[in-house]
């Protein structure tokens, strides 16, 4: 499996595998994909032996009162923007950040809250995503506020992967792991969901099995 480059569209082998972490993706060839990422309901469709679903709408959408609902947008759409404006900047990662500062942010299997070097969190807080990572802010149809993260790794053998982030996949295959690479989650959560994983269960996971291998409770071969 490709760790740069464009994402695969073909994103349903856990599912097909029926793994519990299986999610089911949506669009996601495009910027604007995503993932019905908890739950495992990409494992539901593989035991239906249902790859995708596919739907393409030709109609537009019939309003009551075309007129009162631009004048309603018109005068709050200026509020939306301004009280949204560091969720449109920099999304939920935004939160790292305080979150972390705070000493509410768990790394390495929730073993501790802080690392030695304070600089590894830095190069993860929102403002290091925008400057070095950020190929394209994105958005759900028509939302103007745009929270989404596309993001790109820049350096390394990872440089090219692409994919959306969120604060909770940063934090699973990243901190929780013991990952501070920025261009490393990226592409891991690349691969993620090229096979179809929910992001944050496969990071939680992972880091779960370090300290069960770190503890001598799981060894090489079980790996
Ligand atoms: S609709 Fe989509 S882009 Fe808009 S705020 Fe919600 S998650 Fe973000």
């Amino acid at each position: 499996m490709a760790t740069s480059g464009p994402p695969s569209p073909v994103s349903v082998q856990a599912g097909e595998k029926l793994s519990r972490i299986a999610s089911i993706m949506v669009d996601h060839s495009s910027r604007r994909g995503g993932a019905f990422g908890r739950g495992g309901f990409g494992a539901i469709m593989g035991s239906k032996n249902l790859k995708g679903i596919a739907v393409l709408g030709t109609k537009g959408v019939e309003l009551a009162n075309p007129d009162g609902l631009r004048s309603y947008l018109k005068e709050h759409i200026k509020d939306l923007r301004e009280t949204t404006g560091n969720h449109t900047k920099y999304g939920t990662l935004q939160y790292t950040g305080p979150l972390y500062e705070l000493g509410a942010y768990p790394l390495m299997n929730f073993t501790r809250t802080r690392v030695d070097d304070e600089s590894l969190m830095r190069n993860l807080y929102a403002e290091a995503m925008r400057s070095h990572y950020l190929a394209k802010d994105v958005a759900c149809a028509n939302c103007p506020v745009a929270c989404g993260k596309f993001l790109e790794a820049k350096e390394g053998p990872w440089r090219g992967a692409k994919c959306k982030v969120e604060y909770e996949t940063l934090w699973s295959l990243g901190p929780h792991c013991g990952v501070f690479d920025y261009n490393a989650i990226i592409a891991a959560h690349q691969l993620v969901d090229e096979y179809g994983f929910d992001g944050i269960s496969a990071g939680y996971t992972v880091g779960f099995a370090m300290e069960l291998y770190e503890r001598g409770i799981i060894d090489k071969e079980f790996t």
